[in-house]
C-alpha cells in the first residue's frame, strides 16, 4: 500500500472536520435513494440543496437517470448542472439556455444504440422478471434494466445475472438501487463530473467536493472523494462497493442528505 493514504471509512458525520467543510466548493449528490426515500424526493433534501446554494456552495446531482430527466433537473432544480446516465452526459444552463454535453459523439451513440439493442434482447430473454426501465425511452447512451422500480423486486442473484449478460457483450454495467444500467464506452459518474467541471470552469480537485450516494453505481465516487458520504441505506449495498464511503449518515435517503448539508453549513459558519 506504499504511497496510498488509508482513510477510515463509514465514520459518523460528527467526524467530518471544519477544515474539510470550509475547503469545499460544492456538494455532488446521487438522486435515487439519496435525495429520495421510497421513490419520492424528501422535501428537507430539496430544501437543503437550495440552502447550500444560498450559502455559496455549488450543487450538482450525479445520477444514472436519463437525459430526459436531466433536461428537467438542469432547468428547474437548485443546482449548477447535472451529470446523467452514469456520466454519459452533463446538462447545464448557460445564459438562460440549456447546454447538453455528451461523453460520446452522435455517431458513436447511434452505433452503440444498435449494439445495446442486441444486449437488451438477451437480458429480457435470459433473466425472468426483469423489464426495460420505464424511463428507457428518454435515454441517449445506456440501457436500463429494472429489477425493483416498476417490477416485483428480484433477488440479488438476478441482479448478478443481468450484470453478467452485459459483461458477456463487452458492455460496462453498474447496479443502482433500482436498475442495472449498461453502456458501451469508458465513462462513469466520475468522468462525467470532470466533464461538467471543465465546461463550467469549476475546480475539480477531490478535496473541493463532498459526494453523497447510496449504492454500487456510486462506488467510483466513494473511492475518489475524501468527503464521500453514504446515506444510511448504503449499508444494504456495501457488499457491491469495493471502497465504502468515508462517512455515513444516521438518516436514510433524503433525510441523510439533509443531515449532511446541515453539518457542512454548521462547520462553515
Ligand atoms: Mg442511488
Amino acid at each position: 500500500m506504499d504511497g496510498e493514504v488509508v482513510r477510515p471509512r463509514l465514520q459518523p458525520l460528527a467526524a467530518l472536520s471544519a477544515e474539510v467543510a470550509r475547503g469545499l466548493v460544492g456538494i455532488l449528490t446521487d438522486i435515487d435513494d439519496t435525495l429520495t426515500l421510497h421513490g419520492r424526493i424528501v422535501p428537507a433534501a430539496f430544501d437543503a440543496m437550495a440552502r447550500a446554494r444560498a450559502a455559496g456552495l455549488a450543487i450538482v446531482p450525479v445520477t444514472g437517470r436519463p437525459a430526459g430527466w436531466c433536461d428537467h433537473v438542469a432547468r428547474m432544480w437548485p443546482c449548477e448542472g447535472v451529470v446523467g446516465e452514469n456520466g454519459g452526459l452533463w446538462f447545464y444552463m448557460h445564459e438562460g439556455k440549456l447546454v447538453r454535453a455528451f461523453a460520446q459523439s452522435a455517431e458513436v451513440r447511434a452505433h452503440n444504440a444498435a449494439r445495446l439493442h442486441t444486449v437488451r434482447e438477451a437480458v429480457l430473454r435470459e433473466v425472468p422478471g426483469c423489464a426495460l426501465a420505464s424511463d428507457q425511452p428518454y435515454r441517449e447512451l445506456d440501457l436500463a434494466v429494472d429489477f425493483c422500480e416498476d417490477v416485483a423486486a428480484l433477488p440479488d442473484a438476478a441482479i448478478d445475472q443481468i450484470l453478467a449478460v452485459f459483461a458477456r457483450f463487452g458492455a460496462t454495467a453498474k447496479a443502482s438501487s433500482i436498475h442495472v444500467n449498461g453502456w458501451f464506452g469508458e465513462f462513469d459518474k466520475l468522468s462525467g463530473f470532470f466533464g461538467l467541471c471543465s465546461d463550467l470552469g469549476l475546480p475539480s480537485q477531490a478535496e473541493r467536493w463532498a459526494y453523497a450516494g447510496d449504492s454500487a453505481n456510486d462506488a467510483p465516487m466513494f473511492a475518489h472523494f475524501p468527503a464521500s458520504v453514504g446515506v444510511a441505506n448504503v449499508v444494504r449495498w456495501l457488499p457491491r462497493i469495493p471502497t465504502p464511503p468515508a462517512f455515513v449518515t444516521e438518516g436514510e435517503g433524503g433525510h441523510g442528505f439533509a443531515q449532511l448539508v446541515d453539518r457542512i453549513l454548521e462547520l462553515r459558519s
